[in-house]
């Protein structure tokens, strides 16, 4: 759909590529200026419209720009409403406590209270860390193979992608990592390693503060926790004293199809991270939910100027009004979760198992390609015809789709036809290589 040539892109992108330092990241496999986006769809400056199946890696799971959250922040600012304020006590944020509390903790009996650390996923994961050591009095918290739980210096310890732990340029330490599920194949439960060397006093293994754990590994390669296991973790954990951290940054707030991504294994965990798609409407906003009898913080005792953010408060308001009153928006999550799975499984059942593979749940689900140049040809071939796509993974061979969960069927079938196309160029191409 777009052909550009280079020499025009480059002039494009000058801007970028003059003043930007090279941290940037996802903007390089997508070489064009964006200009505005409405639901599953970005649009060029140019014009030239694609769908979105990245969606801020999951902190847009309502769509651009949805209208309910649109509108309640405009008025809001309109009526000029608390941009910031602290932590003082806001209307913006008694109304969005009031509603999480009624529309989600209640309706599950989940006694938590609600710390806003600040805006990002991992100064939510530092907080959940440091009440767990707190609390305990021990260090050591176990992290999982493929986890990843941020880049400040706490949560990347929790991180296990080698490239990213290399940038800390020091030691990373108070974390053993362990064998997720799976890791080593179905035939080995890696719970019962955790138990055994937990257990085990001359096994090297520090009793633990905390366990975190992500129920599906986004950035780890969509990795699925099966239900049996994760209720062994938490109930290993319980056993040895240790707290038990979900991570429900990227596979929460409807991801899954349930708020959030552990109720289908009936966990409580004792504390909980979100932040991404929490506002809803892309703006910063990171909470951690504290079991009530754990919220052992002192008043102020972990701190920041950015601990509440009242337009993000404003429309995680809005779409907790609009979307989680009723079971209809999880309902109608889980049917298209089904459908991007049989489609993915129709895609990948053209090629042999061993180089096409599905992965993942609910509205995260993606083509495991095992290479990550094949991945990467796929995510660029199909950003050529339209769709926006990322990969993850350990080498980046997955190819991961993370569409807003308000996508209509019709839109969700078009992205997946451009991704079928594009992983039969890609895989087409290289099979008949091989032939
Ligand atoms: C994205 C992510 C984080 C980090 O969040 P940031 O906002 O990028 O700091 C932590 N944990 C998980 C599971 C994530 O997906």
């Amino acid at each position: 759909m777009i052909v550009q040539n280079v020499p025009d892109r480059e002039e494009e992108l000058a801007t970028f590529s003059h003043v930007e330092s090279e941290v940037r990241s996802y903007a390089r496999s997508f070489p064009v200026v964006f200009a505005m986006a409405r639901g599953a769809q970005l649009f060029a400056r140019d014009g030239t419209a694609y769908l979105d199946f990245l969606m801020g890696c999951s902190s847009l799971n309502y769509g651009h720009n949805p209208p309910e959250l649109k509108s309640a922040l405009a008025d809001y600012i309109a009526c000029d409403g608390i941009t910031h304020g602290l932590d003082l006590y806001n209307e913006a944020k008694e109304s969005f406590l009031r509603e999480f509390h009624e529309t989600i903790l209640r309706p599950r009996q989940l006694d938590y209270v609600i710390q806003f650390p600040g805006p990002t996923g991992t100064n939510a994961v530092e907080a959940a860390l440091k009440l767990a050591r707190k609390i305990t009095g021990r260090f050591n918290i176990i992290a999982f193979t493929n986890g990843f739980h941020g880049v400040s210096l706490g949560a990347l310890s929790c991180t296990g992608n080698r490239y990213h732990r290399a940038a800390a340029g020091q030691l990373l330490g108070g974390v053993t990592r362990l064998p997720y599920d799976g890791y080593y194949g179905s035939a080995v439960d890696t719970a019962d390693c955790l138990d055994r060397l937990v257990a085990d006093p001359s096994s090297g293994v520090d009793a633990p503060a905390a366990v975190i754990v992500e129920t599906v590994q986004g950035e780890g390669g969509l990795n699925v926790a099966g239900t049996a296991w994760l209720r062994k973790v938490a109930a290993i954990a319980r056993k040895h004293g240790a707290l038990l951290i979900v991570d429900d940054i990227q596979a929460g707030v409807g991801r899954t199809d349930a708020f959030f991504s552990f109720e289908a294994a009936g966990l409580r965990p004792d504390i909980v991270t979100m932040a991404k798609s929490i506002s809803g409407y892309g703006l910063p906003m990171a909470i951690v939910l504290i079991d009530r009898k754990l919220d052992k913080w002192e008043p102020g005792e972990h701190n920041g100027t950015f601990r509440g953010n009242c337009h993000a408060f404003v429309t995680a308001h809005a779409a907790l009004e609009h979307f989680w009153r009723t079971g209809s928006f999880a309902a109608s999550v889980a049917k298209k979760g089904n459908l991007l799975k049989n489609r993915l499984d129709q895609i990948a059942q053209k090629y042999d198992p061993s180089r096409v593979s599905v992965k993942g749940r609910g509205m995260m689900q993606g083509i495991d390609l095992k290479s990550g140049e094949l991945a990467d040809q796929v995510t660029s071939t199909a950003f050529q015809k339209g769709l926006i796509v990322e990969t993850a993974g350990p080498k980046d061979e997955v190819v991961k789709c993370l569409p807003p969960l308000v996508i209509g069927e019709d839109q969700l079938s078009q992205g997946l036809d451009i991704l079928e196309e594009a992983i039969d160029i890609v895989i087409g191409n290289t099979a008949n290589t091989a032939a």
